[in-house]
């Protein structure tokens, strides 16, 4: 009661009050017309005009690597060694004996002072090892090429002074040739493979109750954003298998899209038993295939017509072969499932639409989905909507690769078909949105913000023509994201019988002036009619 709704829904797109009962929607209206559904027993939230919108669906992420990225400690923002040192210390107070404890993200360029004692600027492990007696610890550095570990991981690796190097690999030493805990490029696989050991040691109980504290990490996170329903992209038959005991128990929070990652001939011999619609509840839907045919922008691994600005001795990459794509699309009209194929380069948007085109020959009401479509050709622009394919975005990625983009495509590309949000659009494309999470923050309102202004953290907008309404936003989080997995009938919007997913905001984001969005919060969370997470 006295709120404003943004229903989304076509005939009523704003309203007071709505009411539910059960998992669905009931009715929405004025205050007085929903009054009359009020009972000794209705619950009643008093929303003070806060804003309520449908549950915002991330419609491309990973979840069990939201997960699992919360199960490491974030080194990215400690400002001195002794930061970490603490933080591990802390940690290991909470963990059992013989538990590893894992990090990443520590750059020692950013602390305000250089450890000491030090070698080539790293650190010693003495200060770490003595607060982490019992528990093995490995810390990746934000680059990935190297790692510290401490005395336990050190002595279960079974590196001692008398440890030679691995090829392509520095194991740090001091003055004495000892071992101080870093680990440069594969002398990190030292450390790892004693890591990964311990991994394979769990029985298949424990690996379950480890998956299972991921998933519930992952759910709570996503909760406390505001996100009702997550599309998955990219599980293993058994991670199905998982989610479907969960939903049974209902101990899935949010609702889950899944896109099915197994080779075509696993595929072949078992997907049919894993198509689901609306399991448990309307908990998990498994109706995709998930595939990449080339890499990254940032590793010049994203694939191209022409060659890198900044390295014009590559395209980038093939990452699967179109052989094995189209075997994939075969799959999935035998199945009925639809395909989601990554591409962020310009030629492999277009090499995907080519196959897309050939196997769906003139169906173009399959909705199946290019992820990322990042980079666009001009002429390759329309054949979206020409084909009915879904562009499943991410707002995010434009604002965070922006101030780099120009140097690795040059303006020309950049202009013509860089996050081009606003041409397809306009060519009347389905755009889908998320953070392939945990790549990008989880946070729905900040990829909005990303999507509505295009402003980047050093302050200016890459290329603001191309971003969306704030409407469009919104519907892009919600209805259509919905659409991009046939649910556009269960969710996406508030509307009498649908799913009553909804998300209460602490600010109006359609109207609130920019610098407001990003400090808005979010106040409820509710799926299927049940508050799961409120803030206090
Ligand atoms: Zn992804």
């Amino acid at each position: 009661m006295n709120a404003r709704i943004a229903t989304l829904a076509q005939d009523q797109p704003y309203a007071q009050a709505l009411a539910v009962s059960g998992d669905r929607i009931l009715a929405v209206g004025s205050n007085e017309e929903i009054e009359k559904y009020l009972t000794k027993d209705t619950e009643v939230l008093s929303l003070d005009g806060k804003l309520v919108i449908p549950g915002f669906i991330d419609g491309h992420a990973h979840f069990t690597g939201i997960g699992r990225s919360l199960q490491q400690l974030d080194l990215t923002g400690a400002d001195t060694w002794e930061d970490i040192v603490r933080l591990a210390g802390e940690a290991a107070a909470e963990t059992n004996p013989g538990e590893w404890i894992l990090g990443r993200g520590w750059h020692q360029a950013k602390w305000e002072k250089p450890p000491d004692p030090a070698v080539e600027g790293l650190p010693l492990h003495t200060e770490l090892s003595k607060v982490t007696p019992d528990n093995p610890v490995f810390f990746a550095h934000a680059s990935g090429h190297s790692c510290l570990a401490n005395a336990k991981a050190m002595e279960l690796a079974g590196v001692t002074k008398s440890t030679p190097n691995p090829e392509g690999g520095e194991i740090v030493r001091d003055k004495n040739g000892a071992p101080i805990g870093a680990f440069r490029e594969t002398a990190q696989g030292l450390v790892r493979s004693s890591l990964n050991q311990a991994l394979a040691s769990r029985t298949p109980e424990q690996v379950e109750a480890d998956l299972r504290k991921t998933i519930e990490l992952a759910a709570e996170e996503c909760l406390s954003k505001g996100i009702t329903s997550l599309h998955d992209a990219g599980a293993s038959f058994s991670l199905v298998d998982l989610f479907k005991k969960m939903a049974d128990e209902g101990s899935l929070k949010i609702r889950l899209n899944v896109m099915l990652s197994e080779s075509n001939s696993k595929l072949e011999e078992r997907v049919a038993d894993y198509r689901l619609i609306g399991y448990g509840g309307n908990k998990l839907t498994v109706r995709s295939i998930k595939r990449l045919i080339d890499g990254a922008l940032g590793s010049h691994g994203a694939w191209f017509l022409e060659p890198y600005s900044d390295l014009p001795s590559t395209r980038g990459l093939q990452t699967c072969s179109n052989d094995v794509l189209e075997k994939t699309a075969q799959i999935a009209i035998d199945n009925d499932l639809q395909v989601s194929v990554h591409a962020i380069g310009d030629r492999a948007n277009r090499e995907v639409l080519d196959i897309y085109q050939k196997a769906l020959d003139g169906n173009n009401n399959a909705r199946w989905r290019i992820e990322h479509a990042q980079h666009l050709a001009e002429s390759d622009i329309p054949r979206f909507s020409e084909l009915g394919i879904m562009a499943a975005m991410q707002g995010i990625h434009c604002t965070s690769d922006g101030p780099w983009v120009i140097d690795k495509l040059g303006e020309e590309r950049a202009v013509e078909g860089a996050y081009v949000w606003r041409k397809l659009l306009d060519n009347g494309t389905v755009i889908g949105n998320g953070t392939d999470a945990p790549v990008e923050n989880v946070d729905p309102l900040k990829c909005y913000f990303a999507t509505v202004t295009r402003r980047m953290n050093n302050g200016e907008q890459f290329y603001p023509e191309q971003a969306m309404t704030r409407q469009e936003a919104l519907e892009s989080y919600t209805i259509k994201n919905a659409y991009l997995a046939f649910e556009e009938t269960e969710k996406g919007s508030l509307e009498p019988g649908k799913l009553a997913d909804i998300t209460v905001l602490s600010k109006d984001i359609l109207t609130v002036p920019e610098e407001e969005l990003l400090k808005t919060e979010v106040l409820y969370t509710i799926i299927g009619g049940e508050i799961l997470y409120e803030k206090d």
